[in-house]
């Protein structure tokens, strides 16, 4: 008898969630990766799957090791793929130590792997893309900790300007009156690893249209070795749900030990029939490709309606039946 292989690797979980794709991967205590490549930006990285180097810009929410262990890799394959200086995003009080870290490779490999950090105090804005400005927020986890949000800017004209013709307006403009009023939309926010508490119900992540937030834990008897760890338990997530304006929360960092059939059924549970609906499990990659066939169905669907639309716009319409009336 010749020895089994290895098994093998699990593929990336993948979601989209429009106009966002959301992959990577995530599994309690062993790597979190996350990468939303529409906003070039990646969070955490435990892990580095090849998929994820390409993240022009990385949020790391804590120091433990599932979550930053592969940055190292991460600065250092970038720039061996030509990719650039990986831009590295973090909470100020934990710069320290990822550049001390840093700095003990330089030691075990005779070079300089250059990177860019970027340390953020809470709330403070940096801009990721035009417009897109990413923000961390004090989590409450077993070590310092970061969560983020990130909004778009945009900006309108203020009501009593919406009649004025575009003459007048340029014109108020010229004289440097202020005729519009910036505001921001918040689309995703990540919480990295956290317990519940006032952090996530903070306005930009209540209105967040996309939430992406570690469960790790499903089981009804797990509720107080989540508070141990500092960890949400899906009942914390069902409390939750009732205050969110989400229009899709995405579950990461779920234990191996927990079924996958499981932690879909004690979703359905806790957060209903239609609640269920919005709640995704972003390793969970049987339901996920099933979603992601039918939205391509649903795409087509929509693509050879619109194109029959067209075909039927472009056949010239019968002439109209003219009545001549003979004798007049
Ligand atoms: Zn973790
Ligand atoms: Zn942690």
């Amino acid at each position: 008898m010749i020895p089994k292989p290895p098994p093998r690797e699990p593929s990336l979980g993948f979601l989209y969630i429009p106009p966002y794709r959301i992959f990577g991967e995530s599994v309690a205590g062993e790597g979190t990766c996350l990468q939303v490549p529409e906003l070039d930006l990646g969070f955490d990285i435990g892990s580095c799957p090849r998929a994820i180097l390409p993240a022009k810009h990385l949020a790391i929410t804590h120091g433990h090791m599932d979550h930053i262990g592969a940055l190292a890799y991460f600065c250092s394959q970038r720039r061996f793929q030509g990719m650039g200086n990986a831009k590295i995003i973090c909470d100020t009080r934990i710069a320290p130590a990822i550049k001390r870290m840093m700095e003990g490779f330089v030691d075990l490999e005779r070079q300089r792997t250059p990177y860019d950090l970027i340390p953020l105090l809470p709330d403070q804005p940096y801009e990721v893309k035009n417009n897109i400005f990413l923000r961390g927020f004090e989590t409450e986890h077993t070590c310092p900790s970061f969560g983020y949000v990130v909004s778009e800017k945009r900006t309108k004209l203020k009501p009593e300007y919406l009649d004025l013709p575009q003459e007048k307006l340029r014109e108020l403009k010229d004289r440097g009156v202020e005729i519009t009023r910036s505001f921001e939309i918040p689309l995703i926010a990540y919480t990295g690893d956290t317990a519940p508490g006032p952090h996530l119900i903070r306005e930009d992540v209540r209105k967040a249209k996309i939430i992406i937030t570690e469960c790790t834990f499903f089981e009804p008897d797990h509720k107080d070795r989540a508070k141990v760890g500092m960890h949400m338990h899906i009942d914390n997530v069902a409390e939750w749900l009732r205050v969110l304006e989400c229009e899709a929360i995405i579950l990461v960092h779920v234990s191996r030990r927990t079924e996958l059939s499981y932690a879909r059924e004690r979703v359905a549970q806790i957060a209903g029939d239609k609640a269920a609906n919005k709640v995704h499990i972003l390793m969970d990659y049987r339901t996920n490709k099933a979603r992601y066939e039918q939205q391509l169905m649903d795409a087509e669907a929509r693509e050879s309606g619109r194109a029959g639309a067209r075909a039927a716009a472009s056949v010239p319409a019968p002439a109209p039946a003219v009545t001549e009336s003979q004798d007049e």
